[in-house]
């Protein structure tokens, strides 16, 4: 494949009352062009911020304090506002849990779809009414004339969902980033939208970041898996390496609180205790308060990262021989 996005050790941190608190520790992935990546974990665990580091949408105290981002092998870690914008409204586009929140209630869907049309592909706005429509076909929207005079509240929350994937996809993005898409929606509905990234994705050769806190999800759409934990990155691989053979405790955790739908017997299994806080110091394995398998070394020494194939890493001392 061809690589879209090179995300080399970062570190993103945010200034408080308290200090300088670390929010992603030092985390490095790539992606491929036409593939979907999912960054799993629970929530707090660094992968929103990841993605708002990649994106350019950190809080104003937040910032990238070190590390590199490379979008088609140029860096877009340190741009002005302005040139973000512009990659923002050209090669990355992101959807978020909540599209209430990210539609004007007091536009109409029409309005919402054809104004970036307008400013960032330079369309009249009689084309961009027309490929407004296009894109709600694409995304399964049925009567989208009729839509496109509609207002957000009059549409269901998978239908906004699927309006916002259509005014993302509206820039041709080379990489769409989702940030627990379908979190919010009812599971009939979250299969549809997953169906539709899929599809998109293939048609369209993007690369998707997907976000989510949910192995089901992961399931559905990964070709790769990053699994975080506390700001840091646990464990990588192919999705068949994540599901057949984790490695990481916190993964094994993860899989094992996947409710099973063919057996109805099959007890959730939590992991035991809460992810800390970002302000919390931890010496060594940041997941060792939480771990059944936590040595000596495991509360000293971070564990570094070991190779389990071309394609799968883990960050565990169980793999280590001490
Ligand atoms: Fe558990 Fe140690 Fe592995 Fe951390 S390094 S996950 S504490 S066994
Ligand atoms: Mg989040």
């Amino acid at each position: 494949g061809e690589t879209l996005l090179e995300v080399k050790n970062i570190v993103t941190e945010f200034r408080t009352a308290d200090g300088q608190l670390s929010a992603v520790r030092d985390v490095s992935f790539s992606l491929q062009k036409g593939e979907t990546l999912c960054i799993v974990g629970e929530s707090g665990c660094g992968k929103s911020i990841t993605s708002l580091s990649i994106i350019g949408l950190l809080p104003s105290n937040g910032k990238i304090t070190s590390g590199e981002i490379l979008y088609e092998g140029k860096a877009i870690h340190q741009l002005p506002a302005q040139k973000m914008r512009q990659i923002r409204g050209n090669k990355i586009s992101m959807i978020f849990q909540e599209p209430m929140t990210a539609l004007n209630p007091v536009l109409t869907i029409g309005y919402q779809i054809r104004e970036p049309l307008m400013i960032h592909q330079k369309l009249s706005k009689r084309e961009a009414i027309d490929k407004g429509i296009e894109l709600l076909k694409q995304v399964g929207i049925p009567y989208p004339e009729k839509r496109m005079n509609q207002y957000p509240h009059e549409l269901s929350g998978g239908m906004r969902q699927r309006v916002m994937i259509a005014i993302a996809l509206s820039c041709n993005p080379g990489l769409l980033i989702a940030d627990e898409p379908t979190t919010a929606l009812d599971v009939t509905i979250q299969a549809q939208i997953l169906d539709i990234i899929n599809r998109l994705k293939d048609e369209f050769h993007m690369g998707v970041l997907m976000i989510t806190h949910d192995m089901g999800v992961v399931a559905e759409v990964a070709d790769r898996v990053m699994v975080m934990y506390a700001g840091k990155k646990v464990e990588e691989g192919k999705v068949e390496e994540i599901f057949d053979k984790p490695k990481h405790p916190y993964t094994i955790g993860l899989l094992n609180s996947v409710p099973n739908v063919d057996d109805p017997d099959f007890e959730l299994e939590p992991i035991p205790g809460s992810l800390p806080s970002l302000d919390e110091q931890i010496s060594g394995c940041r997941f060792h308060l939480r771990c059944k398998f936590a040595k000596d070394i495991c509360r000293i020494q971070e564990p570094p990262e070991f190779k389990l194939s071309d394609s799968h890493q883990v960050f565990c001392w169980l793999e280590g021989d001490n």
